[in-house]
């Protein structure tokens, strides 16, 4: 009966000024539940407003009048049956509505999402402060990234029948393990809200090999898309560790995961239209097929490129001892930064083909990270590692501090690990998984600063309890 009447709508029920929401009712995001019935108004229809804030279904409501005209029962009955206005003291029902039973309504279906276009784009400077926010140093590769990205999506927007074609900006970020790579191109995509996927170098080979296809990567992005081809066309596609797709050396095999590699992604990099299996990350006849361009879609690959630096160091030696400007020979054994001198000739030596290289025309590198860089990263991004534990122990109203030597210790350990910012959260989840445990334990605590000692596992934490006047800082300097 319920289902016929919703099928038929209630809209053809007569109106009745009752009906009409009054303006000062609040839509609090539940929906109205008959007294009688129970049902909620998707299940009931329209319900109408009793004085005291009770609905009744129109079901309920006609079920009463007809109940009220039918003479053959008694009085007894008919109070039991008929809650009409007139017979029910409608201040008792205060209680026999459960405020448990409010259901929610359901959410509304989401407007179409607009179409991206430059205007979603921020000028580059703001593209770098933003990411500025997350990403600590890396000054020069975030100012690369904010052009590139900016130039990439202003080629996407040009009008199409242009003179002069805009070359596309895939980039090549080189940077030690753990110095932000994967964390910059998630910091980009997040604030430019477009579709990023993430892939291994390494899980990828020639097609017909055992691994991923090479054009899994954009059947990916499409599933970061939410399967909206036109979306996915305007994402970001990053490939880790391509270094590991370096040509291989000395092998009279075939180099199905190396060279071959490489040269499958040329016209993926470059643009060419990709059968992609909706919903599956693999083609069987039961998947069905969509096409997407990866004309406008943005690569940018990484990787750490370890012998990297002495095929650079063997270079730029060689040169410094021709010549007149002989210079000493081992003068850039000890250059830190030895990355940002790189060249594509370097690259090619290193293994990369030059067709690759040639489609990823913006190459850049990142610094490693040293200590002061680490202490920041536990401090200073939005969402740093210390201000999470923070705000965790503000929930139990404990204030957590940390002396500045602490913080060195920690960075100096991750620095050993060679891992770059990865290791930070490691080393500090070892020692706070005891004071998360043991704090909340005691409600006294006010206050808890994480000493060098602490960290160092030759001594405690200093704890003050709440009400306590001495300032906990004073003592641990
Ligand atoms: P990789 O260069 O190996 O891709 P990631 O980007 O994955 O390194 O870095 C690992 C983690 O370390 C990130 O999730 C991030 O939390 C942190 N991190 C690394 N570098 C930085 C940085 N420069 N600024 C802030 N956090 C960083």
């Amino acid at each position: 009966m319920s289902e016929d009447r919703e099928k038929n709508g209630d809209t053809e029920q007569p109106k009745t000024p009752t009906e009409t929401p009054s303006t000062s009712e609040k839509d609090d995001g539940y929906e109205k539940v008959c007294f009688m019935c129970r049902r909620p108004e998707s299940k009931a229809g329209k319900m109408i407003t009793l004085p005291g804030g009770f609905h009744i279904c129109t079901e309920c409501m006609q079920k009463s009048f007809d109940t009220m005209n039918n003479g053959s029962m008694n009085y007894g009955d008919m109070l039991s049956n008929m809650p009409n206005i007139s017979m029910v003291d409608l201040s008792g029902l205060q209680n026999q509505v459960p405020k448990k039973q409010r259901v929610k309504k359901k959410e509304e279906k989401k407007e179409p999402e607009k179409e991206f276009s430059i205007k979603d784009v921020p000028p580059p400077h703001v593209i770098k402060s933003r990411l500025d926010e997350y990403v600590i140093g890396q000054e020069h590769a975030k100012k690369v990234m904010a052009v590139a990205v900016y130039n990439h999506y202003k080629r996407v927007f040009a009008p199409a029948a242009d003179d002069v074609e805009i070359q596309k900006s895939n980039m090549l970020m080189i940077g030690p393990t753990g110095s932000g790579k994967t964390y910059l191109v998630q910091t980009l995509a997040r604030l430019l809200d477009v579709p990023l996927a993430i892939t291994d170098a390494t899980s990828l080979t020639e097609a017909g090999y055992i691994g991923d296809d090479i054009e899994s990567v954009v059947s990916k992005l499409l599933a970061a898309a939410d399967n909206d081809v036109e979306r996915a066309e305007h994402g970001i596609i990053f490939i880790d560790e391509i270094d590991k797709i370096a040509k291989k050396k000395n092998t009279n095999q075939r180099d199905v995961s190396g060279e071959a590699v490489q040269q499958g992604m040329l016209k993926l990099l470059e643009g060419s239209d990709i059968e992609v299996p909706v919903g599956a990350n693999s083609k069987n006849a039961m998947v069905p097929l969509t096409t997407v361009n990866t004309r406008n879609i943005l690569f940018i690959c990484g990787g750490a490129f370890p012998d990297l630096p002495d095929i650079i160091k063997e270079r730029l030696n060689k040169q410094a001892s021709i010549g007149f400007q002989a210079d000493l020979k081992d003068k850039y054994d000890e250059d830190k930064d030895i990355l940002s001198k790189v060249t594509l000739e370097d690259l090619r030596v290193f293994g990369m083909v030059p067709e690759f290289l040639g489609r990823l025309p913006i190459v850049f590198t990142l610094q490693p990270l040293t200590e002061d860089m680490l202490v920041e990263i536990l401090k200073e991004p939005k969402n740093a590692i210390l201000k999470q534990y923070k705000k965790l122990l503000e929930m139990d109203e404990v204030k957590l501090e940390f002396e500045d030597d602490a913080l060195r210790v920690i960075a100096r350990r991750a620095l050993e690990k060679d891992t770059g910012a990865r290791a930070l959260r490691a080393i500090i989840e070892e020692f706070m998984l005891d004071i998360m445990y043991e704090i909340p334990k005691d409600d006294s605590i006010g206050e808890v600063l994480i000493t060098k000692e602490y960290v160092e596992h030759t001594g405690g934490p200093k704890i003050l309890l709440r009400g306590q006047e001495i300032p906990l800082l004073e003592s641990g300097n």
